[in-house]
C-alpha cells in the first residue's frame, strides 16, 4: 500500500542500508522528499542516491554521525536551508554489539548507547523545535523486540532499545499537544547486515543458510523478516492514516515473540 506523503520532508537516519534503505525508498515512493543519512558506507550511500534520483530532485543522502552533537546540529541546519523543515523523522540508525554483560567493555557499551539512544535524542531534539513551530510532525523510532524479551548477549543494545521506547512515550506526551506524533516500531529478526557483525563475526558470519532456517523455524509465519516488512509500517505511522496513533510501539516480528 502506498500513502500520500506529497509535500513532506523526511529525514531517515541510517537510511542507506538495511531497514533504513527500505524506509527511505517507501517514503520516497509515497511522495516525500527524503534525506537519507549514513555514517561511513559510501557505496551504499551512492546506491541510495541513485535510487532517490528516480523519485525526487531534492532528495539526497547526507553523511553525519548521529552520536555527535555538532554533526547533528550542523546537519539539521543544512537540511533546513537546502531542503526545508523536516516534517518526518525516522530514528533508524543503530549498531549492535554481541557479548554477555560481564564481558562487555566500557567502549562497546558507550558506542551502542551513543549511536542508538543518544543519537535518537540528538536528532529528535533538532527536529522537534521546528516541528513544534509548524504544529505538525511525525517521528518514528526503530526500537527492537530486544527491548523486552531478555535478549541474551545483547545487554547494551537491549537497554538502548528500551530507552528508545521510553523516549517515544515522553515525546508523544510532550509534543502531542503541538501536533507531533511519535511512535516506535519493534522489529524482530530482520535480515540485514547488522547480523554480520562489524568485524564479520556476527550471527550471519558463516552458515548463513542454517541461521536463516533457524530463524524461519522460530516464526509462526515460517520465514525471516525483510526490511520492507518494517518500512511499510513506518510509512503508515507517518501518514495521515495514522493521525490518531501516538505513543505506540508496533511489533513487526511475524509473531515470533508471542
Ligand atoms: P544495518 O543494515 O547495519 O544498517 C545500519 C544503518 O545505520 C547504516 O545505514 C549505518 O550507516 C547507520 N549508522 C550506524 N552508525 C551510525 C552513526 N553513528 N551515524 C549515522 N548512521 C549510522 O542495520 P539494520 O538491521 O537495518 O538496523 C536498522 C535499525 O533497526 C537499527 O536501529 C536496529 O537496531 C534496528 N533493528 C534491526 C533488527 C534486525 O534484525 N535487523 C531488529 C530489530 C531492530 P553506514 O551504512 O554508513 O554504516
Amino acid at each position: 500500500m502506498s500513502y500520500d506523503l506529497t509535500g513532506d520532508i523526511a529525514v531517515v537516519t541510517g537510511g542507506t542500508r538495511g531497514i533504513g534503505r527500505a524506509i527511505t525508498e517507501q517514503l520516497a515512493a509515497s511522495g516525500a522528499t527524503v534525506v537519507a543519512n549514513y555514517y561511513s558506507n559510501e557505496e551504499a550511500a551512492r546506491e541510495t542516491e541513485e535510487l532517490l534520483a528516480e523519485y525526487d530532485a531534492d532528495s539526497r543522502v547526507m553523511q553525519f554521525d548521529v552520536s555527535d552533537v555538532d554533526d547533528v546540529i550542523d546537519a539539521f541546519a543544512e537540511i533546513r536551508s537546502a531542503v526545508g523543515t523536516p516534517t518526518i523523522l525516522v530514528n533508524n540508525a543503530g549498531i549492535l554489539e554481541q557479548d554477555t554483560l560481564d564481558c562487555t567493555t566500557e567502549d562497546c557499551w558507550d558506542s551502542v548507547v551513543d549511536v542508538n539512544l543518544k543519537g535518537t535524542f540528538l536528532c529528535s531534539r533538532e527536529a522537534l523545535g521546528p516541528m513544534r513551530d509548524a504544529e505538525t510532525g511525525a517521528i518514528v523510532n526503530i526500537s527492537s523486540v530486544a527491548r523486552e524479551n531478555g535478549a541474551e548477549g545483547l545487554g547494551g543494545y537491549a537497554a538502548t532499545k528500551g530507552g528508545q521506547v521510553s523516549l517515544t512515550k515522553v515525546m508523544a506526551k510532550e509534543h502531542g499537544p503541538y501536533g507531533i506524533r511519535t511512535n516506535a516500531i519493534a522489529p524482530g529478526l530482520i535480515e540485514t547486515d547488522i547480523w554480520k557483525g562489524a568485524d564479520g563475526d556476527g550471527m550471519l558470519a558463516d552458515d548463513e543458510e542454517v541461521v536463516r532456517e533457524n530463524w524461519a523455524e522460530q516464526s509462526p509465519l515460517g520465514r525471516v523478516g525483510y526490511p520492507e516488512d518494517v518500512a511499510s509500517v513506518a510509512a503508515f505511522l507517518v501518514s495521515e492514516e495514522a493521525a490518531y496513533v501516538n505513543g505506540e510501539v508496533i511489533t513487526v516480528d511475524g509473531g515470533t515473540n508471542l
